[in-house]
């Protein structure tokens, strides 16, 4: 072990923050896990159970202001930091990851809800993205142009800003810290991440790898908490920049209010996407495709596919859609056999059964109720079953908000045209997908949509960090995206240097005028 304060905080194979009889979760302030002084804490609930895990305290303001100050004091020594030597820690901290995958994916699970499988999945998408940092003495590169003017050279450089921060969702615990401190760090910065309070655990596992990977005190702090604690972030005068996962509500309210302070903000914000099913598609591969991204994670991804927009015939594929969706497992998220698992909460659950009965009670039909699921041994879990709505229309509460639940709504459209306009109208652009073989119906689709990510044939097209995940309209704000170029871009800033070096001609004289390249 280590790092540790007051033997707090452990990394045994249990749910992490668990140690002895303290469920309390630490905070990480310049490179010692200490507990909170906070008077009050949020429990951290197993969502098939109901058991609490652990408790996150709501970090006091001195304890978020000495984390700020730890961070400000290791910037000037890590930024100075040969970058080979920051790029080496983050290749000790992938393997650590490597080795930690199991017991990272268990406190996920517990925590979270997710299969064992799908919190898997959610380590490595963020393992990827650490693996990317590897490099990053080339994506840091700056730019040189030689004798701009006669024996002037130009170069520009790419700078890290100070300290930055994180703010993350519940959703994917490990992958979205994940897409922030390593680009951050390895660029040069230092980090303040406020975790999910509802699964801190996998940051916390992740901030004791980045410490044994050999990241400095300081260099990385985690702080809790919920608004008080995200404004905090967004006022304080020493944090540059602000990394924002999560809904619209917040991460509007975040984008304003630290651009407003100065800050670099980029915001992912929610979505709604649409798979759009041609008729001439691959019958068996699009409705496994549907499934799959339509109820994996219980819906709750921000890439899930949520809504289908049938064109002509294909329609008639709606049967099959039901079918394939009732043999789906749920379960909780360690039962091998498990499809999917229960959402995060009893809130989560009531909001997603609302808005499937404003659905039936707006004209929509319901072709698959999970609502009334039970599941044998965990009657306390928060578990929906697949749901499937159809002639569901765009004026209907279940459109227009994000459900973030295992619901998949079915809508149609006459045309592709049509189909197009149906997702265009929609605020959201986080990604969407057409399913085809026809190669002209593919490019249209690709030019004509209004969505950031676009699949084709493709479910959930995230893309890998050497490209940005890249959210429009309403599902981003800001100008850099998460990973990948723009992710190393938002992280640094740019000088830009003309130097001089040349014998002057003595007796030249004194000109007042703008320089002009000669
Ligand atoms: P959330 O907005 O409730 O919480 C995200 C973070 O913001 C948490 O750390 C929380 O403490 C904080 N927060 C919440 N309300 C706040 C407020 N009023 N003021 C200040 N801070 C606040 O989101 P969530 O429920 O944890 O995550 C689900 C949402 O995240 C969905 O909308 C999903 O689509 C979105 N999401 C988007 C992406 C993406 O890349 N576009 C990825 C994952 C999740």
């Amino acid at each position: 072990m280590f790092g540790v304060a007051n033997n707090q905080f452990s990394t045994a194979a249990e749910p992490s923050s668990r140690h002895g009889n303290s469920l309390r979760v630490p905070n990480l302030i310049g490179g010692r896990f200490a507990d909170s002084s906070a008077s009050e804490f949020i429990h951290v609930l197993n969502p098939a159970t109901q058991e609490v895990v652990s408790e996150v305290p709501l970090t006091t303001k001195e304890e978020f202001k000495s984390a700020v100050s730890a961070a400000k004091q290791a910037f000037p020594s890590w930024r100075n930091t040969p970058i080979t030597a920051r790029q080496r820690v983050m290749l000790k901290f992938q393997e650590l990851i490597r080795k930690n995958m199991d017991k990272l994916a268990l406190n996920i699970t517990t925590e979270q809800g997710k299969t064992l499988k799908d919190a898997q999945g959610d380590v490595f998408r963020g393992l990827e993205v650490v693996e990317h940092a590897c490099g990053m003495a080339t994506l840091q590169m700056g730019e040189y142009v030689s004798n701009v003017s006669n024996g002037i050279d130009t170069y520009s450089v790419r700078e890290p800003l100070g300290v930055c921060a994180g703010i993350c969702p519940f959703n994917f615990p490990a992958m979205i810290p994940l897409w922030m401190f390593p680009v951050a760090v390895t660029s040069g910065n230092t980090f303040v991440l406020k975790p999910s309070e509802k699964d801190p655990g996998a940051s916390m596992i992740l901030a004791e790898l980045a410490m044994e990977a050999g990241l400095p005190n300081g260099v990385l702090n985690i702080v809790h908490g919920t608004n008080d604690t995200v404004n905090a972030i967004c006022d304080d005068d020493d944090i540059r920049a602000v990394s924002f996962v999560g809904s619209n509500i917040a991460g509007m309210h975040i984008y304003s209010r630290a651009s407003a302070s100065g800050k670099r903000v980029q915001s992912n914000m929610g979505a709604k996407n649409h798979g759009v099913v041609m008729p001439d598609a691959d019958v068996d591969a699009t409705l496994n495709a549907l499934v799959a991204a339509g109820f994996g994670a219980a819906g709750q991804r921000c890439m899930a596919l949520s809504t289908v927009v049938f064109v002509g015939d294909s329609k008639l594929w709606e049967e099959k859609l039901v079918e394939r969706a009732k043999a789906l497992k749920v379960n909780t998220g360690t039962d091998p056999e498990a499809d999917l698992g229960p959402v995060i909460s009893k809130q989560a659950k009531e909001r997603v059964c609302k808005l499937v009965q404003s659905g039936v009670e707006s004209g929509a039909r319901l072709l698959l109720d999970g609502r009334a699921i039970k599941v044998p041994g965990y009657e306390q879990g928060n578990f929906v079953g697949p749901t499937i709505l159809t002639d569901v229309t765009a004026d209907m509460e279940c459109y227009k908000e994000e459900i973030f639940g295992p619901v998949l709504i079915c809508m149609q459209a006459d045309s592709l045209e049509e189909a197009i306009k149906i997702v265009n109208r929609n605020k959201y652009g986080n990604g969407a997908a057409i399913f085809t073989s026809s190669g002209i119906a593919a490019r249209k689709f690709q030019t004509d949509i209004e969505a950031g990510q676009v699949g084709i044939n493709v479910p959930i097209p995230v893309p890998l960090p050497f490209f940005s995940f890249t959210g429009s309209k309403a599902s981003f704000a800001g100008d850099l995206n998460f990973y990948g170029k723009a992710g190393v871009q938002f992280y640094t800033q740019i000088k830009t240097v003309t130097q001089q070096w040349k014998d002057l001609p003595s007796g030249a004289g004194v000109s007042l005028a703008m320089p002009t390249s000669q």
